[in-house]
């Protein structure tokens, strides 16, 4: 590990000031994800701005009905707060599918958000990588590639975000506040992660010294039909190979709002809204689900050992969308028998 200095900030615009005013800083969260990058050489600050004394970890109600996450607040103290529970179970369910309760105590929201990929090459310094080092190459295209992305991928990058709470806060139609040297701004969920393009060094759309400080939930939280599945090599300790989570609004077996997103399959929660609208205003149906599932994967592009993402991928969807409308007490279940997703 490289030495570095470190500033504990009190206010948020001092921790702004603090971090634009080095060069090479980087915001301090949890430090679940940093610290490791740092220890295996990946990020080299030089200067952490650490945000650990910031008055953001209150979850508070907002005046339209929406609820507040603030960037501070723990995995734990989000996916255990009561409000989430009981208006945005979706949420507690993807936080607490992702890594061990003892990650979940120090992880906060906001670094959540930004962890970085898990793709092995990203770690390894002997090899070549675009997002790690710009220009070098990508040694997951052709090489040992299960685990990465097979929608919205590029010549330079095909990694997956890793997060299972963003994919969720996808679904939610989630908007991030930020604060910056330029003020406050917001973006919404589907704005703040980034497609690979050629500039795969580039998670996010965040500008240079801006800091999370919250993340708004709408006041629609999806808590009677919904449902969180994760696909992985273990059952616990493991990221997503393929997940989904969906939330549905149902009227008996009619799904009259539909909002769904996928992980571990591109560089970005992946969202199809076209594919939502072709759930809306329909009867739940394991053919329905199938031609959305199709729909979602027609343009993936498998690069050999992670191509099985793509069959995998159709069939979560479809069991997904099974699971949420399963859990509303009018649908008629009979169109589900001897489905097979
Ligand atoms: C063994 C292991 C298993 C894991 N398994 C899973 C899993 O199954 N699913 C899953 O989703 N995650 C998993 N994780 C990842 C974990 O959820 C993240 O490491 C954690 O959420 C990051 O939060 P943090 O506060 O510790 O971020 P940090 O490590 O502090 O920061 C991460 C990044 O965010 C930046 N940052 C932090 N806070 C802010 C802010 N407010 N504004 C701007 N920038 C900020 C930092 O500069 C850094 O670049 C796992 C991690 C480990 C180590
Ligand atoms: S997929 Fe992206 S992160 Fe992985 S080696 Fe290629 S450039 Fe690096």
């Amino acid at each position: 590990m490289n030495s570095f200095t470190l500033t504990q900030a009190e206010a948020v615009q001092a921790a702004v000031a603090d971090n634009t005013s080095h060069d090479g800083a980087a915001y301090l969260g949890g430090g679940t994800n940093l610290i490791d990058l740092m220890k295996y050489n990946v990020a080299r600050p030089t200067h952490l701005t650490s945000l650990g004394h910031l008055p953001l970890s209150r979850i508070e109600a907002l005046p339209d009905g929406g609820l507040r996450l603030g960037a501070l607040a723990t995995n734990s103290a989000t996916a255990y707060d009561e409000q989430v529970q009981a208006r945005y179970p979706l949420l507690s369910q993807t936080i607490l599918a992702g890594a061990t309760p003892q990650l979940r105590n120090m992880a906060t929201d906001g670094g959540n958000l930004l962890q970085r990929t898990r793709c092995y090459y990203f770690y390894d310094l002997a090899t070549p990588c675009n997002k790690r080092e710009p220009g070098t190459g990508c040694s997951a295209i052709g090489g040992f590639n299960r685990v990465c992305g097979v929608l919205g991928t590029s010549e330079s990058c095909i990694a997956t975000h890793p997060s299972d709470m963003c994919v969720a806060l996808a679904a939610l139609e989630a908007v991030v506040r930020v604060e910056g040297p330029a003020g406050e701004r917001t973006i919404k969920f589907e704005d703040f992660h980034r497609l690979p393009g050629d500039q795969p060094e580039l998670d996010n759309t965040l500008k240079p010294g801006e800091l999370v400080t919250a993340i708004d939930l709408p006041k629609r939280g999806f808590e009677k039909n919904f449902t969180y599945l994760k696909l992985r090599d273990r059952a616990s300790y493991a990221f997503a190979l393929v997940s989904v989570a969906v939330g549905l609004e149902m009227e008996g077996n009619t799904i009259k709002k539909a909002r769904f997103a996928l992980g571990g399959v591109a560089h970005k929660p992946w969202r199809d809204q076209e594919a939502e609208k072709m759930l809306e205003g329909q009867s739940a149906s394991p053919d329905l689900f199938r031609q959305v599932a199709a729909k979602v994967f027609a343009e993936a592009k498998g690069y050999g050992p992670n191509s099985f993402k793509i069959e995998l991928g159709r069939r979560a969807i479809v069991r997904a969308l099974k699971q949420a409308t399963e859990m509303s007490q009018e649908l008629d279940s009979t169109a589900f028998l001897n489905s097979n997703p």
